[in-house]
């Protein structure tokens, strides 16, 4: 079993440039077997989260539990964790097999073991060719996947993995991630999987927690985080093509609340208990997101209202396409998985759903739900 429980952990630096505070008051509970991945953009603290947790950085306060014990004193060997980076850090004088079996000799493992251990990984990673070259003469990509292995063969009950497919190829990025799935399955270990790529995170884990200026902003599955994103910073970093942001002012129509985008006629009608919540906030001015998926051609349901925009650029994705229109002082983009055909300047009427309407209080930045 292997349980990793954060409680108000920071930590802070004393650089040249003064003190920097890379993680403040960050709790976050990993599950037995669970994959978890830490999302954030560059600098944001991830690094440093999975060095304490190591035990090769000192935790500046705060306490880490491993299995319900205080694990702040522990070294990384009493930790039983295994680390793989982005750098790789391998021994570059010796082989490919030599970095492998280099931790397993220490164990004090049978010869047979530790040959039958890299055999089983070095398959599972694709390296089984090259286990007799030495690590200076092989490419980027092929050095992380011996990083890699070098942090699965110790058979560790944690692995902590930071950014480690980064320098491999595009195309053999995801099965890599389906063997790292797998080998969480039949290892049965409990894994952080750091990473500022969200297409990652969503491939490897059910469970993302998400960094931003050294603090925690959400925990929680890619459809949580995706359909109820807690504020403005959670919004705008996940999804693709990126979430559309308009600052709208709050009109009373008749007793209906309308939410209007300056300069333009897009006007935006929220849910009933949502609208509710906004008067009794008393705010004039809300900021408003809908997710580029969520404006649809056709209209789909009853309840569904509309918004005109004039198309302006067509964007391809692969087989799928980022319509951008524009209304008065607003570009938005529609999300279409098939060509209509449309050509430039031709008005569109669209349709979003209500309760599709994400609302950020225009200060705080945080959601605004009923
Ligand atoms: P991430 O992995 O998300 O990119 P890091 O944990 O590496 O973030 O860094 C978080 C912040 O701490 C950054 O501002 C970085 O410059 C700073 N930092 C990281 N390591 C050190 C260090 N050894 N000394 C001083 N500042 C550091
Ligand atoms: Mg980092």
């Amino acid at each position: 079993m292997a349980t990793v429980s954060l409680r108000n952990i920071y930590k802070n630096y004393d650089s040249k440039r003064g003190k920097v505070e890379a993680v403040k008051d960050l709790n976050l509970d990993i599950q037995d077997k669970e994959i978890m991945s830490l999302l954030g953009p560059s600098g944001c603290g991830k690094t440093s989260t999975l060095r304490m947790i190591a035990g090769i950085e000192k935790i500046s306060k705060g306490q880490l539990y491993i299995d319900d014990t205080l694990a702040n004193d522990l070294t990384p060997a009493q930790r039983n964790i295994s680390l793989a980076f982005e750098d790789y850090a391998l021994y570059f004088h010796l082989t490919v097999r030599e970095n492998l079996s280099l931790c397993l000799e220490a164990k004090k493992l049978q010869e047979d073991v530790i040959q039958n251990k890299i055999k089983k990984v070095s398959e599972m990673l694709g390296i089984e060719d090259i286990l007799n070259v030495k690590t200076t003469a092989l490419s980027g990509g092929q050095q992380q996947r011996v990083s890699l292995a070098r942090a699965l063969v110790r058979d560790p009950s944690i692995f902590l993995l930071d950014e480690p497919i980064s320098h491999i190829e595009t195309e053999k990025r995801y099965k890599i991630l389906a063997e790292i799935k797998k080998i969480n399955r039949e290892f049965g270990s409990t894994m952080l999987y750091v990473t500022h790529n969200q297409t990652e995170a969503v491939a490897v884990s059910k469970k993302i927690a998400i960094m931003n200026f050294a603090e925690l902003q959400q925990v929680g599955t890619r459809d949580e985080i995706y359909n109820n994103p807690i504020n403005l910073f959670v919004a705008n970093f996940v999804g693709e093509p990126p979430i559309n942001i308009m600052k709208c002012k709050i009109a009373s129509e008749r007793d209906v609340i309308q939410l209007q985008a300056e300069n333009s006629t897009l006007t935006f009608i929220p849910e009933e208990k949502t609208a509710k919540l906004l008067h009794e906030l008393h705010l004039n001015e809300v900021v408003l997101g809908l997710r580029p998926q969520n404006i649809h051609i056709k209209k789909l349901s009853n309840t569904q209202k509309s918004m005109k925009g004039i198309t302006q650029v067509k964007e391809f994705l692969g087989e799928d396409i980022n319509l951008i229109l524009k209304n008065g002082d607003h570009n938005f983009s529609v999300f279409c998985t098939t060509d209509m055909g449309f050509d430039k300047g031709q008005e569109l009427e669209l349709y979003y759903d209500p309760y599709r309407l994400h609302l950020f209080h225009p200060e705080t930045e945080k959601a605004i739900r009923a």
